[in-house]
């Protein structure tokens, strides 16, 4: 199913898919070029992949018979397009090296094992031949966390392909847990599940292209969070290989037996070993599920509202609120276009009226369970809404989001194509510093954008930024920025460093996490000390050293 041939080597998902426009291409671009202030959208195609050269595979014919005799024929591969192809993972600055063929360290091989025994003699294979090994699931990373890296002492990189490793293990119905090996792909995990009347719950965006193994490496957070939890909340019981041995916690519901070990290779990004299983919590599949959507008069309306649904005793299971940017952007290039028609006209006209059009923040929520859990709580949370000023949109409002959701992704390889860079940051805070922290992230990200632009000779142009509130706590929230802005030509990456460094800066500066859900990677990894502290880092560091005391896994990463 997972045939690396068959996806992108250089973008997003399939490689015969591409964005649909839905018609509304000629008004998209129209759009953006005067969010950008841009006056000509330019082409700017990517390098074909016989045109991207890469340095010569640095593992001796010997070398690759070992592997082969090792774990297997038909599981060691050493193409240009296996190596390419695995050589980063899909941030904005991974794309512009696989875009433009500058990878630099590219992986000298890459292992396809097919249980946790071939698993084990890649790491003895790594260990013998001081080879760096990088775990890889899906490479739907954003944070740099499968790129390809090797310590000083190190001669040559492998990297540990682990989408063969995609069966059930075991299913306890009366426990409600599940089994996977760790390189199963979202789909194929849901099919499993779903088959037999079953749902994990985790739904990234990036569902369809990643893995078990890399959501709790990464801990990721599915859009039903608010209901599910993240994926450290979903993780029951883990099985880690590590240079120095198994690492295994047993499968239990709760324990006081000293701190929780789970929660150390949940994070650990590939560094501290191989996950080669997962033990999961499942839930029956909802007999309900419903989305609405309600319309605030501005942004901060909007989360004061959202709080509120939060810290109720029925928190929906998702919950997205978006500012006025992403509302405009959302409303303007929804995948169900308006149908001119008097009742829409209407409605047009009371919004404004009503003072909902000038700075409008939409907020999407979904509830899901049995009925119990959806019917009766609806009532209560849009009076809520209600109460809070917001005006009901009905169940449209959030189908159109839902439907478009796994699409969205491949949008950005149309925009690079066009010159624009685009990419997104997320982060978490207190609800009494969402604000602050929203202000003062938004105008970073707009003026690094924007003086990275009249540097490069461009001053009229401007960046664009949008974001989202999702992922919501009674304590706080998770906030999600997406930003576009001209690409300088010869200075893609220079441009970019300057924008993600500010807003990094700004980060720390408020005391919000670098991440909540994309993780650290080798992206995160220079700021990291100031969320964790010199001794937290030691106690990691301290870790490292003790299941993986040669360094060979996934340098160059968080530590
Ligand atoms: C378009 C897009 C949308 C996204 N949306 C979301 C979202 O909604 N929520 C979210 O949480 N994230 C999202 N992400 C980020 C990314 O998909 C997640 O970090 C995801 O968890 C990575 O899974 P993967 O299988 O692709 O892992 P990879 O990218 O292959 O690896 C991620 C990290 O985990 C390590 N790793 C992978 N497998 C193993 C293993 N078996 N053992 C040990 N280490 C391992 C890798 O070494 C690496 O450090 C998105 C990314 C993109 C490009």
């Amino acid at each position: 199913m997972y045939e690396r041939e068959k996806l992108k080597w250089n973008g997003w998902g399939w490689a015969d898919t591409h964005y649909h426009f839905a018609g509304n291409e000629d008004s998209f671009w129209r759009f953006l070029q005067a969010e950008l202030n841009c006056k000509e959208l330019r082409s700017n195609p990517a390098l074909a992949l016989e045109q991207v050269s890469l340095p010569p595979c640095r593992l001796s014919q010997a070398q690759l018979g070992e592997l082969q005799a090792k774990i297997g024929q038909g599981k060691v591969k050493t193409s240009h397009f296996e190596r390419i192809f695995h050589a980063r993972g899909r941030s904005f600055s991974d794309l512009l090296d696989l875009r433009g063929g500058q990878l630099g360290e590219v992986p000298d091989a890459i292992l396809y094992p097919e249980s946790a025994a071939e698993v084990q003699m890649s790491l003895d294979f790594a260990r013998q031949h001081q080879l760096a090994l990088i775990p890889f699931g899906g490479g739907s990373s954003v944070v740099g966390g499968v790129n390809s890296a090797r310590g000083p002492a190190q001669a040559g990189i492998l990297t540990l392909d682990m989408s063969r490793m995609n069966r059930l293990l075991a299913l306890d119905t009366v426990s409600l847990t599940a089994s996977f090996e760790a390189g199963i792909y979202g789909p194929q995990l849901e099919n499993i599940l779903q088959a037999r009347g079953f749902s994990l719950g985790h739904t990234p965006q990036s569902f369809e292209f990643s893995t078990l193994g890399g959501w709790v490496a990464a801990r990721g957070a599915g859009d039903r969070s608010n209901r599910y939890g993240k994926m450290e909340d979903l993780l029951v019981a883990v099985r880690v290989l590590t240079p120095a041995g198994e690492w295994k916690t047993l499968n239990l519901p709760a324990s006081a037996a000293g701190p929780d070990l789970r929660h150390l290779i949940a994070g650990s990004e590939g560094l501290f070993g191989v996950i080669v299983e997962a033990t999961v919590r499942i839930h029956p599949l909802p007999a309900a599920q419903h989305h609405t959507g309600f319309l605030f008069q501005d942004f901060a309306a909007g989360v004061q509202a959202l709080r509120q649904l939060a810290q109720s005793a029925h928190p929906p299971a998702m919950l997205r609120l978006s500012d006025q940017a992403e509302t405009q952007f959302l409303f303007r290039f929804r995948k169900t276009p308006d149908t001119p028609s008097r009742g829409a006209a209407a409605l047009k006209k009371i919004l404004s009226w009503r003072g909902y059009t000038q700075h409008p923040a939409l907020l999407l929520l979904g509830l899901e369970g049995d009925h119990s859990e959806v019917w009766p709580v609806l009532p209560l949370l849009s009076g809520s809404c209600l109460r809070a000023g917001g005006f009901p949109l009905g169940a449209k409002a959030g189908e159109s989001w839902s439907s478009s959701r796994y699409q969205t992704p491949y949008l950005r390889d149309s925009l690079m194509d066009r010159g624009i860079g685009v990419e997104t940051l997320e982060t978490a805070t207190t609800w009494s510093r969402l604000l602050p922290l929203y202000a003062a992230l938004t105008a970073s990200l707009q003026q690094s954008m924007d003086a990275g632009l009249a540097a490069g000779g461009k001053p009229d142009e401007r960046g664009f930024v949008m974001t989202h509130i999702s992922h919501c706590y009674p304590e706080g929230a998770s906030l999600y920025f997406t930003f576009a802005f001209s690409l300088l030509p010869g200075q893609e990456q220079a441009q970019y460093a300057a924008i993600k460094n500010a807003a990094c800066e700004t980060i720390v500066a408020h005391q919000a996490t670098l991440s909540h859900h994309h993780g650290i990677g080798a992206a995160h990894a220079p700021w990291l000390v100031q969320e964790k502290g010199f001794l937290g880092l030691d106690v990691l560091q301290a870790i490292k050293a003790q299941v993986d005391p040669e360094g060979l896994m996934n340098p160059g990463k968080w530590l």
